[in-house]
C-alpha cells in the first residue's frame, strides 16, 4: 500500500517530523527505522548511556586514520533504535546561540534565523522550572534539573568562578557563563524523541502514523526526476514501499548522506568510482562534515561521592527504582561551562564536567573515585565527509571527519586543555579536592605536552552535522524549505542540513528541525 508521506529514520528529528505531519496533515505517513524498539531498560536509566554505545542498538561507525589524532581510528556512537541518537545520547538540553543561527540565515539558509529556531524550540518545550524568555513550557520535549548532580559538578562550577566564569541562572539567556547541565529527562527517566513526540503521534494518528522497525532503506527510487519511494530489506526480503507525496529523509548526518550516495545522488565522478549509476550529479553530499570534538583531564578525587561504583551499588539501584533520584539519574555531563579562548564575538571552549574518571567513550573507566574535567571545540574551521566504501548498502561509508586539518582547530582546543588543567590543578572548589592526576598523570608543561595530550586523548563529542547543508547557492544540498536539489519529491530534515555546528548540543536543533520541516510539508505557504 503507498503511504503519502515517507519518513527514514525514527530519530530526534524523524519522530519530530512524524508527529508534526500527523498533527497539521490528514495525511498517511509511514516511518521506516533500521533499528528495534527501545524496550532495552538501560534506555530509560540515564546512567547507564555509555552502556549502551557500540552494542546493538548502536551504528558504531569507525572513522578513518586521523593525522589530527596521530593516525588512531575514533568511534563514532550513532542511535540505531527507534528514538535514534536521542534514545543513546547524554541527555543534555543546550540549545545553541543566537549567533550561530543568525550566522545559518546569513550564509543563505533563509528563515533559520535565531528568532525562527527559538520560538521552535519555544514551542517544542516543557521545562520544569517554568516560562521565562529562554524557555518554553507546554510543549512534548520535557526538560528537567537533574536529580542528583554529583557535589563534584557543583565543585566544578565553584571552581569555574574562581577562573572568572560566572555561574548564569539559565545558560540560554547568557552565552559566557557556567551552570548545571538541564536534561530531557522526565521524573529521572531518559525523555527521548520517541517518549515526546512519536508514541502520542502514533496514538493521536488513530492509524495514520505507520512504524517500522527493523527495515534497512537500501535505496531512494527516483523516477523522471522525481522520489517515489524506497527500496527496503524486510526480514532478508527485498521490498518497495511507495509514497505517493514525498519521500522524507531523516537518517542522520551519517545515514542521510550513504542513503543518497547509494541511491546515485551524490558527486557524479565519486558514484562512478564505486560503481554507483548517477541518478543526480549534486557534488556537497556528504561534504562539509563538521563535529564537535572533546579532550580533557581526569584525577582521582578524595571521599566517595564520585559516580564510580554507582552501577553496582544495590542502594543506588533501589533509590533509582523507588524514587528516580540518586546517582543513576546522572546523565554523566552533569555541569558545563562556555569561555573564550580568543577576543571573539562568542565562546569557542565549552567546558564539562563528568563526576568519574573516564576515557575513550567510557571504555575506560579508572577504579577510584575521580573527576573528568573536558574541553570541547566549539566552532570547529575543519571540514570532513562522508563517501561511499561500496555500492553495497551493507558495507559502512568512510567517515573522515578531518579532525584538526584547518585554521586553528588544534591550538585552541589546546587552550581549552589548559583549562581543564587550571580548573583540576589551581582552584580550591574542585583542585582542592582532587589527590592526583589519573591522565595525564603529571601536569603538563609545554605546548608539545599539551598538543601530545590532545592528539592522544581527543575523541568525538558525537555532534556530526553538515553533510546535507541546506544553503541558496547552487552548491547547497537542500535549499531552505529542505528539498534536495534538482529532485522533486525528496527532502532532508536532520542533522545534516545545519550549515555549520552551533555553541551547544545538537539534539535540540534537530528536533526543531524536524518539527520545521512538518511545517513546511504542511503548509508552505504559510510558515
Ligand atoms: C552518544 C551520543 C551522545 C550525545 N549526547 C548529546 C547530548 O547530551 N545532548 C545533545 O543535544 N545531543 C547529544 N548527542 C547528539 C544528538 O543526539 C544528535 O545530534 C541528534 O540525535 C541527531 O538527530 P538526527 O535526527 O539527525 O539523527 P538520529 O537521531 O541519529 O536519527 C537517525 C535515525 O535514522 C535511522 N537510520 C539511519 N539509516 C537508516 C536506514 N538506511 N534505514 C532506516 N533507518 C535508518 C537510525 O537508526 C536512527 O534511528 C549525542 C549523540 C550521541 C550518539
Amino acid at each position: 500500500m503507498a503511504h503519502d508521506y515517507i519518513i527514514v529514520g525514527a530519530g530526534s528529528a524523524g519522530c519530530a517530523l512524524a508527529a508534526g505531519l500527523i498533527a497539521r496533515t490528514d495525511a498517511t505517513v509511514l516511518l521506516l527505522e533500521a533499528g528495534p524498539m527501545d524496550r532495552d531498560p538501560r534506555v530509560r536509566i540515564p546512567a547507564a548511556v555509555s552502556d549502551l554505545w557500540f552494542g546493538k542498538l548502536d551504528w558504531a561507525y569507525e572513522t578513518t586514520a586521523q593525522q589530527g589524532f596521530g593516525g588512531r581510528i575514533d568511534t563514532w556512537p550513532r542511535g540505531k533504535v527507534i528514538g535514534g541518537s536521542s534514545s543513546i545520547n547524554n541527555m543534555m538540553y543546550v540549545r545553541g546561540m543566537d549567533v550561530d543561527y543568525d550566522g545559518w540565515a546569513a550564509g543563505g539558509a533563509t528563515g533559520w534565523d535565531a528568532a525562527t529556531m527559538n520560538d521552535l524550540f519555544h514551542h517544542l518545550e516543557d521545562d520544569e522550572r517554568g516560562p521565562a524568555p529562554h524557555r518554553g513550557i507546554g510543549g512534548p520535549l520535557r526538560v528537567e534539573r537533574q536529580r542528583g548532580p554529583s557535589p563534584l559538578s557543583q565543585a566544578f562550577l565553584d571552581a569555574c568562578e574562581e577562573l572568572g566564569v560566572p555561574r548564569v541562572e539559565d545558560y540560554h539567556a547568557d552565552t559566557d557563563g557556567c551552570g548545571l547541565t538541564m536534561v530531557t529527562q522526565r521524573g529521572g527517566r531518559r525523555w527521548s524523541a520517541a517518549d515526546a513526540f512519536l508514541r502520542p503521534a502514533m496514538v493521536a494518528g488513530d492509524g495514520r502514523l505507520t512504524v517500522r522497525t527493523g527495515v534497512d532503506v537500501q535505496r531512494v527510487i527516483v523516477e523522471g526526476g522525481r522520489a517515489v519511494g524506497v527500496d527496503v530489506i524486510v526480514d532478508g526480503t527485498p521490498r518497495f514501499a511507495r509514497a505517493s507525496q514525498e519521500v522524507l529523509l531523516s537518517a542522520g548526518a551519517v545515514g542521510t548522506p550513504h542513503l543518497l550516495l547509494r541511491s546515485g545522488i551524490g558527486a557524479a565522478e565519486h558514484l562512478a568510482s564505486v560503481g554507483v549509476p548517477v541518478v543526480a550529479d549534486l557534488p556537497g553530499v556528504g561534504d562539509n562534515l563538521q563535529d564537535h570534538v572533546l579532550t580533557g583531564v581526569a584525577a582521582g578525587t578524595d571521599g566517595d561521592d564520585s559516580l564510580y561504583g554507582a552501577d553496582k551499588d544495590p542502594a543506588a539501584l533501589l533509590q533509582y527504582l523507588t524514587k528516580k533520584r540518586g546517582p543513576l539519574t546522572s546523565n554523566l555531563g552533569e555541569a558545563i561551562g562556555f569561555v573564550r579562548t580568543r577576543d571573539d564575538d562568542a565562546p569557542d571552549i565549552e567546558l564539562i564536567c563528568v563526576p568519574v574518571g573516564m576515557q575513550d567513550h567510557g571504555r575506560v573507566r579508572y577504579p577510584e573515585h575521580g573527576v573528568s574535567v573536558g574541553a570541547i571545540l566549539l566552532r570547529p574551521d575543519s571540514r570532513g565527509s562522508i563517501r561511499l566504501a561500496s555500492a553495497d548498502p551493507a558495507v559502512p561509508p568512510i567517515v573522515d571527519p578531518g579532525t584538526f586539518t584547518d585554521g586553528d582547530d588544534l591550538r585552541r582546543l589546546c587552550d581549552g586543555l589548559r583549562w581543564c588543567q587550571r580548573l583540576v590543578l589551581d582552584t580550591t572548589s574542585l583542585g582542592g579536592r582532587v589527590t592526583h592526576l589519573i591522565d595525564p598523570t603529571a601536569p603538563l608543561i609545554t605546548d608539545q605536552d599539551v598538543t601530545d595530550h590532545v592528539r592522544r586523548t581527543a575523541q568525538t563529542l558525537y555532534h556530526p552535522v553538515g553533510t546535507c547543508r541546506m544553503g541558496s547557492d547552487p552548491d547547497a544540498v537542500v535549499d531552505p524549505d529542505l528539498r534536495v536539489r534538482g529532485i522533486d519529491g525528496l527532502r532532508v530534515a536532520d542533522a545534516s542540513v545545519m550549515p555549520t555546528l552551533i555553541r551547544g548540543h545538537t539534539n535540540a536543533p534537530a528536533i526543531a528541525i524536524g518539527e520545521q520541516a512538518a511545517r513546511l510539508v504542511a503548509a508552505p505557504a504559510h510558515v
